[in-house]
């Protein structure tokens, strides 16, 4: 019979998928003996069965009162016993860790009687009512559906009524008050009371927690996360303990390490006399960590010592969640702890050091997202003016955009192409929205464990928190600091490095990270930042380790340059486009127009030494490596003028009774020839070479002389000559005897032997079934998978991403954008079948990747474990593909878990 109940003593950090990350957890750290409140986990799979069947699994209340009895065995208590309760909470806790998404009730078990018990048993009856208040409050909204807001009006307007600054200024009575206070608000709202029955409350807090997994912020939060929609969350049944039983109690979060740099040290909030929710939610201001020692050194050094153990069983920065009740030390949660992308790669490098880790696992550690982040421009700090406001550094970066004061207008404006920084006195899962549309989150109030910090570090957003000198008014959309008041739309900059904000738009810089490739990837040396040298560490492992071959998609020389520097083995994709440009329009016109072979000649004629310089440029950059060269692409009309315009243009000339221009006349003829409704399925690629006359043989004669003219000068130019959109073979034969025509020709004239490759790109999806037979004809193939997506799913980019990919991101169709992430599944097994026929033909055939898909990590994975020999990628993101081949080629060598 199927189980769904395990107590925190069976379970483990490896039964992470049956009992979520926090049950799992809360087993592991039992299991390592530190002091864990008993309780039990209620798995995943009951859950996926409640949400399929909207009620829980057969067995499961049997299974849980069993557990129960266990545990009140143990305590010597009974849950709700009206002398003497055992109190339990039930948390949620899902396979990967959804900050602040699910929902959390403590003190399950108080009623109208066992709150008297407890105040009896504690002495202290006013805690015996703030947590009794605490469960009403947390029962009505998250399991009777509340709206918190409600229940915190009553509050706040308690807290008024008494002048009471905080919370703590509440007495008993005032809160055992509050207590009725709500109760009639709960009735008021849902028609039905507060049940006293504890059972039937930790029945219905189980079955709320399951319902959860589906809140709307939940679902954003996967979305945005890639988390899959069907994990459900497990719910851990846990005994209390309390923080809030007075001045020698409390609760607080802790980090091993600084999850904003990763430095050493001891990084957390600490609140006395309060439960852990409070910590998180920011409403009262937390302690420094550090300032526990003085208030309680024996738990202190406790503390310290289990973060300890933590880390060198987990090897990695663990994140905890801790209580103290009456001087003993009891630890709620732990778990390996999101941090920012400078922190994982300095933390990585320097478990290497304490000889936690191994370089291999540093390198799964890290990601090329990361990487990517510490590529991001920096605010200049040489040229910034006086700040606006100061506050804490919560997650790193620098952002521009108007102010903004509600998650709503954050995404209203954000929807319409501005950037936005969304600025709250502190956040709440419900401002979700709004910070995934946003660039920065600036708060007034709550430190690094914060909502607003730990939610932005999560998304790799920048935030500065807890800016204290900020007055902000969400009211009347304004903020004032320090005697300036901005209003919402101003511009502002956000720096979550530095932690401060400037007016307007401050100067940005290349970071470090970039300075360091930029310098051929050499450390700059003494004083170097030290998480460039934890970068540099990491990719000498990833180019140690890596098989596929990085190249870049590159069409100019300084891009070659930088390319190059940046780590490029070649250049993968070199298009042509840009050389027809410009002032050569006027040549490629020229062409198109021409009536005779004598006309098209002179303008192909013109057009060639031009190009030829372009080439010489680019091999000389990439001397001695190999640059594939694409032969002109896109439609030729999109080299003449637009259709509408000069229509329009020659009609106002004809209304106002001028002449013509009879170049102009001629023009709108050609546009109209070559119109076309469908232009990129139309007269492209393959197709123009084998329909203009003399169009290929030009562009190979510039490539030829420009090899032959580097050869002469003593370089070690390495042309391949790539076709584009080709879908049989037959195209291919043709072209290729007119390039091979063509390169013999020039050998001759120069005496100097030039012999490129020819080969073709794969971007069609008849191509990727032919691929045997085009492999005859072709010594290398590159994947184009920006049109190979589009033509597969019969979709044009331009088209499908305005018009409805966020409806389908929303329904689910796509978990993300297959122009983003390579489709494995059909796009992919197109490659998979063009890689395997096309081997088979030619055993030495070379495959490398051209699309954007080249720099994505997860397409790199799929190219990887396809067999390619290479990705090309923009110049940029060379470092990310070197990094990600690195972490590819690790994959499943040993236990890794990548989230
Ligand atoms: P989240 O996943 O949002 O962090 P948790 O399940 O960790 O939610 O619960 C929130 C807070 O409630 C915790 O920080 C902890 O301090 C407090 N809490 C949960 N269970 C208990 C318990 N058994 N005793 C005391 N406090 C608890
Ligand atoms: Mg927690
Ligand atoms: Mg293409």
């Amino acid at each position: 019979m199927a189980r769904y109940v395990y107590d925190f003593t069976e379970g483990g950090r490896e039964m992470a998928d049956l009992l979520g990350g926090k049950g799992a957890n809360l087993a592991e750290m039992t299991r390592m003996g530190l002091p864990v409140p008993p309780g039990f986990t209620v798995t995943t799979e009951a859950c996926k069965v409640f949400l399929a069947t909207g009620s829980e699994p057969e067995g499961l209340d049997r299974e849980v009162a069993a557990r129960l009895a266990a545990l009140e065995e143990a305590a010597g208590r009974t849950l709700g016993r009206p002398d003497d309760p055992l109190l339990l909470s039930v948390r949620s806790g899902a396979r990967f860790s959804m900050p602040g998404m699910m929902e959390t009730i403590l003190d399950i078990g108080l009623n109208d009687e066992s709150v008297k018990g407890l105040a009896k048993v504690t002495g202290n009856e006013r805690f015996a009512f703030d947590s009794y208040r605490r469960l009403v409050q947390m029962f009505g909204s998250t399991v009777m559906g509340i709206d918190s807001a409600l229940f915190e009006g009553e509050l706040a307007r308690l807290k008024r009524a008494r002048n009471a600054p905080d919370d703590l200024h509440l007495d008993a009575a005032d809160l055992a008050g509050l207590v009725g206070t709500y109760q009639e608000l709960i009735l008021r709202e849902t028609g039905e009371e507060f049940p006293q029955d504890p059972v039937e409350q930790l029945r219905r807090s189980i079955h709320a927690v399951f319902s959860s997994w589906n809140v709307e912020r939940a679902r954003i939060y996967r979305r945005r996360e890639h988390i899959p929609d069907d994990l459900g969350t497990a719910v851990n049944v846990q005994t209390m303990v309390f923080g809030n039983l007075g001045q020698d109690s409390g609760s607080g979060v802790a980090f091993t390490r600084d999850p904003a740099t990763g430095r050493p040290g001891v990084y957390g909030d600490y609140l006395p006399n309060a439960q852990g929710e409070d910590v998180v939610s920011g409403i009262r201001n937390a302690i420094p960590l550090a300032e526990l020692q003085r208030l309680d050194p024996a738990s202190y050094e406790e503390l310290c010592g289990h973060m300890r153990a933590l880390e060198d069983h987990y090897r990695d920065l663990c994140d905890i969640e801790f209580t103290i009740e009456r001087g003993k030390l009891w630890m709620l949660q732990t778990r390996v702890g999101k941090r920012t992308a400078e922190a994982a790669f300095f933390i990585a490098h320097q478990l290497v050091d304490e000889g936690l880790i191994s370089q291999d696992e540093a390198l799964e550690r890290v990601s090329g997202e990361g990487l990517a982040r510490l590529m991001f421009p920096r605010f200049d700090s040489e040229s910034v003016a006086e700040p606006l406001a100061h506050g804490i550094p919560a997650s790193p970066g620098a952002a521009v955009g108007a102010v903004v004061f509600t998650s709503a207008e954050a995404v209203r404006r954000a929807a319409a192409g501005e950037k936005v920084v969304l600025v709250r006195q502190e956040t709440t899962p419900d401002d979700l929205p709004g910070m995934v549309a946003a660039q920065a989150i600036l708060t007034s109030r709550g430190g690094k464990t914060s909502h607003a910090a730990v939610v932005a570090r999560g998304m790799g957003k920048v935030c500065v928190c807890g800016a204290e000198a900020l007055d902000v008014d969400p009211a009347a959309r304004r903020f004032s600091t320090n005697g300036t008041t901005v209003t919402e739309g101003t511009v502002i900059s956000v720096d979550g490095t530095q932690g401060v904000v400037h007016l307007g738009a401050a100067p940005l810089v290349d970071s470090e990270v970039v300075r360091y490739f930029e310098n051929h990837g050499q450390p700059a040396g003494e004083g170097e930042q030290p998480v460039v040298d934890a970068v540099h560490r990491l990719m000498q492992q990833a180019d140690a380790v890596r098989r596929l071959g990085v190249r870049a998609n590159a069409d100019t020389p300084e891009d070659a340059a930088r390319a190059r520097r940046f780590g490029a083995e070649g250049i993968g994709l070199c298009r042509t486009e840009h050389m027809f440009l410009g002032e050569r329009r006027r040549l490629v016109e020229a062409m198109i127009l021409a009536t005779t072979d004598d006309g098209r000649d002179r303008a192909l004629a013109g057009l060639l030494p031009l190009q030829r310089q372009d080439f010489v440029g680019i091999l000389e950059a990439m001397d001695g490596l190999p640059v594939t060269i694409r032969l002109l692409d896109p439609p030729l009309h999109e080299f003449l003028p637009d259709r509408t315009e000069l229509a329009v243009r020659l009609a106002a000339t004809e209304a106002h009774g001028d002449a013509k221009d009879p170049h102009e006349v001629e023009l709108l003829e050609a546009v109209n020839r070559m119109h076309e409704e469908n232009p990129m399925l139309g007269l492209r690629g393959v197709r123009l070479g084998l329909v203009v006359p003399g169009l290929v043989a030009m562009q190979v004669r510039a490539i030829a002389e420009a090899v032959a003219e580097r050869r002469k000068a003593g370089g070690d130019p390495r042309a391949e000559i790539m076709v584009p959109l080709v879908d049989t073979v037959e195209e291919l034969r043709i072209v290729r005897a007119e390039v091979e025509r063509v390169l013999s020709e020039v050998s001759e004239e120069t005496g100097v032997t030039v012999d490129c490759p020819v080969g073709t790109m794969i971007e069609l999806p008849r191509a990727a079934l032919t691929a045997g037979r085009i492999a005859q004809e072709a010594r290398f193939f590159s994947f184009g998978t920006n049109d190979l997506t589009q033509t597969t799913w019969g979709f044009s980019r331009d088209d499908v991403e305005a018009e409805f990919f966020s409806a389908y991101l929303d329904q689910g169709i796509f978990k993300v954008s297959p122009f983003e992430t390579l489709d494995r599944e059909g796009v992919g097994r197109l490659i998979e079948i063009a890689v395997a026929e096309g081997r088979a033909t030619r055993p030495d055939l070379k495959i490398g990747v051209c699309g954007e898909h080249g720099g994505d990590p997860d397409s790199v994975h799929f190219f990887h474990g396809a067999g390619l020999d290479y990705v090309s990628c923009s110049p940029f993101r060379v470092p990310v593909a070197r990094l990600e081949a690195g972490r590819a080629a690790l994959e499943g060598t040993q236990g890794s878990d990548s989230r």
